[in-house]
């Protein structure tokens, strides 16, 4: 939860990570159709810069609990925004870091997909390969 009392989400809560960090949300925010035109306008926008901040706040926050929760050690982002880690992922760090309590994980890994995008349905067409 982000947001206690926030946002309604499908689950039937309200002020889910999903309605704060998603791409979905995202393109709430920023009031544009897809990816593109949301990452074209946070590079020349300044009100829609200053909308994008917060949602990496937002998503810092959500990181930052399963970091402090779990401890883990490595985080890896998939899906549409990897296809943007040059504008994002140092900020998104810098944000993740000053939240975390165990400053032994300050230097934990926080990544994007290689396979980008298609991780999700390149791993889902090799999982029958791994279960046989
Ligand atoms: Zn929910």
């Amino acid at each position: 939860m982000i947001e206690k009392d926030g946002i309604e989400c499908g689950c039937g809560r309200r002020g889910c990570f999903e309605k704060y960090a998603s791409i979905t949300a995202l393109l709430k925010m920023t009031s544009t159709e897809n990816l593109k035109e949301a990452f074209y306008l946070i590079e020349k926008n300044s009100n829609i810069q200053n909308v994008f901040e917060k949602y990496l706040e937002n998503l810092s926050e959500g990181l930052a609990n399963i970091i402090n929760i779990f401890d883990p050690e490595m985080l890896v982002i998939g899906g549409g925004l990897s296809e943007y880690e040059d504008i994002f992922l140092y900020k998104l760090k810098s944000k993740v870091v000053s939240k975390i309590y165990n400053k032994y994980t300050y230097d934990f890994n926080l990544k994007v997909a290689t396979l980008k995008n298609d991780a999700g349905i390149i791993g889902a067409s090799m999982l029958g390969k791994y279960l046989s």
